[in-house]
């Protein structure tokens, strides 16, 4: 018999003492609480270029800490501008909830009690030396499956406490009815389920926002457009630093991280009011946990402000813009889109009001695990070696956000219900489409993919009879090596990523080296070497690639010039598709000799020969069993 949850955590620690609050000393610097206040929402999209981040906005006002400059400045500004007290949680309330110490032995407790599904790890340390302990659930947590990753965090604000505790009880419910209740058997096999219960052990531990170092750190994340926090942030702190570290390698499909102080789900981006490639499914993946806690999605507060329900969801700019988010780092580095989730309107309620809070979380947090899985996913090999291909990109046509595959070669994207084109590439393999693959959001498309290495060949021969030479060394300087057969014959495969030099060397010849070549397609290169004592040799290149040049001019008004070339003589087509990936228009070019530059010049029509509206067009080159894209912009 199971015991009801927040019971079973309580009575699995019996030393309750001495948790939760050790008094941290917080270093000061010369920042001031303050409260600024505004005269309408209008008002929060001036805080950037005044360089003030927003800590929290309220109603009538922003929370901030500014230096004494700033705060004259302001003042004289006509802000009206008033101090406040340091936010920190009531130490009685808050040592009720599960601290840092008490989660530290909790997450021991919970790995012993069930070692064959868990694992806990300290990714790195606080400023004040604190473990950040990760702690995964899955079956066979040493070994690498193909699972879909997700991440649920909280605390990054080290008073923002409900979140916590409501990680706290899905842990518990996904180990202890692991064997007992079917869905939760199969998420466990299926993800691999991390979960962060404090990003921010220092903060935690002083019942306080910042971390030991006084740091806010959801504002200490590099900004994805390469900016700055507003100056207010110099250097990155450790936890962002161990944060950032640790999560790159790993391939997160879905992640949440929890905060308190508002009732929302808050998705990319927050930096920029511009919408995020997968803003769609960003709303409806946030949508998806609002819906299933009634108090979020009845919530009545209007906070991007648009008159609108927000129906428990927005876009974080459109609330206000915060700059170095984790959320933003997350979606913008790692490709994992991560859901920033305001759960408790007061940051500390009382402890006899969390079982209502896990009442309302526990539904939405199965559906968040859940949906990590969905959309489409597979495995990327070589098709000569049927070997994983890890960081193969995978692109669904008309979104720019590649997702990639993980060391076992699996990928795993999320999409809205749609057909999509999917565009597989990798370093040193042929780029490879997938045509009208149906996806839907709420179950898994399998969708696995073989590429084709990309490969160099050719001779080395003598110069004086054109003799093959077997045994020379042929090296693609840096990367690889390949000694030829008996017949001359050398092969390697070639990385389309860069130049590379290309260097032939045999026993009493005069070494030859090609430099700085590029290729995209497989091929050849033959080396005429002469014996030491003769003159250098000739190359023997006869090389064509296949390429589709960056349209011109561009952004293009009237008319656009697309010039490419083919490896082989075969048939092509070119191709205009829109920004969501419709095609508007197809221009088959006929049969086209091996190295002939063609140039096409597209008027701006779509195929019924009406002109199509400014924007960003994408054009396709189809020929020889392979695919080539450019981005254009079309004026009008
Ligand atoms: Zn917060």
């Amino acid at each position: 018999m199971k015991k009801p949850l927040l019971l079973a955590i309580t009575a699995a620690l019996f030393f309750t003492a001495a948790q939760g609050l050790r008094a941290e000393e917080i270093v000061k610097n010369d920042l001031i609480p303050v409260k600024i206040y505004i005269a309408s929402h209008d008002d929060v999209y001036k805080f950037n270029a005044l360089g003030v981040n927003i800590e929290e906005l309220r109603e009538g006002y922003i929370e901030t800490r500014i230096t004494r400059v700033k705060y004259d400045e302001l003042t004289s500004l006509g802000w009206k501008v008033e101090p406040r007290e340091e936010e920190r949680a009531d130490p009685k309330i808050i040592s009720e909830y599960h601290g840092y110490n008490w989660i530290t032995v909790l997450l021991d407790s919970i790995h012993a009690a069930h070692p064959g599904i868990t694992k806990k790890i300290s990714y790195g340390k606080s400023y004040n030396g604190h473990d950040l302990w990760a702690f995964l659930i899955t079956s066979q947590p040493d070994s690498i499956l193909n699972k879909a990753e997700v991440r649920l965090a909280g605390n990054i604000h080290g008073d923002e406490v409900v979140g916590t505790e409501m990680l706290l009880g899905i842990m518990d419910s996904l180990t202890n009815f692991y064997d007992s209740v079917p869905e939760i058997t199969d998420l466990v096999n299926t993800r691999e389920i991390w979960f962060i219960p404090t990003l921010n052990p220092d903060g935690n531990l002083a019942g306080v926002r910042y971390n030991g170092h006084n740091e806010d750190l959801n504002r200490d994340f590099p900004v994805p457009d390469g900016g700055t926090n507003n100056g207010f942030v110099a250097d990155i702190e450790p936890e962002t630093q161990a944060f950032i570290n640790y999560w790159s390698s790993k391939r997160v499909v879905l992640s949440l991280n929890y905060h308190g102080g508002a009732l929302v789900a808050n998705y990319p981006w927050d930096y920029t009011l511009v919408r995020c490639p997968d803003d769609l499914l960003a709303r409806e993946v946030s949508l998806g946990y609002a819906r299933l806690n009634t108090p979020m999605y009845t919530e009545t507060y209007d906070y991007d402000n648009d008159g609108l329900a927000d129906s428990g969801v927005v876009d974080g700019a459109d609330w206000y813009v915060v700059r170095g988010s984790l959320q933003d780092w997350s979606y913008h580095a790692t490709s994992g889109l991560d859901v920033t989730v305001e759960c408790s309107v007061n940051k500390t309620p009382p402890k006899n009001q969390l079982p209502t809070f896990w009442n309302d979380n526990r539904n939405s947090l199965m559906y968040f695990i859940r949906q990590a899985g969905w959309g489409l996913q597979g495995i990327v090999t070589d098709s000569l070696t049927g070997l994983p291909i890890n960081w193969a990109s995978v692109v669904p046509f008309g979104i720019d956000k590649p997702v990639y595959t993980d060391t076992i070669g699996d990928y795993h994207r999320m999409l809205m219900t749609d057909q999509y084109d999917l565009i597989f590439t990798a370093v040193g393999y042929h780029e490879k489409w997938a045509s009208d693959i149906r996806v839907k959001i709420d179950s898994v498309t399998n969708l696995d993919m073989q590429l084709a290495p990309i490969l160099i060949t050719g001779i080395v021969s003598d110069s004086a009879g054109g003799i093959p030479i077997p045994g020379a060394l042929v090296e693609i300087v840096g990367l690889r090596s390949d000694t030829t057969d008996s017949t001359g014959v050398y092969l390697m495969r070639w990385n389309q990523d860069d130049h590379y030099s290309l260097k032939a060397s045999a026993a009493g010849y005069t070494t030859v080296i090609y430099d700085s070549l590029k290729f995209e397609n497989d091929s050849t290169i033959n080396f005429s070497l002469s014996t030491d004592s003769g003159v250098a040799g000739k190359p023997g290149v006869n090389v064509f690639i296949t390429r589709l040049e960056q349209p011109f001019p561009n952004p293009g008004r009237s008319e656009v010039h697309i010039r490419y070339q083919l490896a082989a003589a075969g048939p092509a087509v070119l191709e205009i598709y829109d920004i969501s990936g419709r095609r508007i228009k197809s221009l088959p070019q006929g049969s086209v000799p091996a190295g002939a530059v063609r140039t096409f010049t597209w008027d701006g029509s779509d195929q019924s020969g009406k002109n199509v509206p400014a924007g960003v067009y994408f054009c396709r080159l189809a020929a020889g069993g392979m695919t080539k894209i450019r981005r254009m912009i079309m004026l009008k």
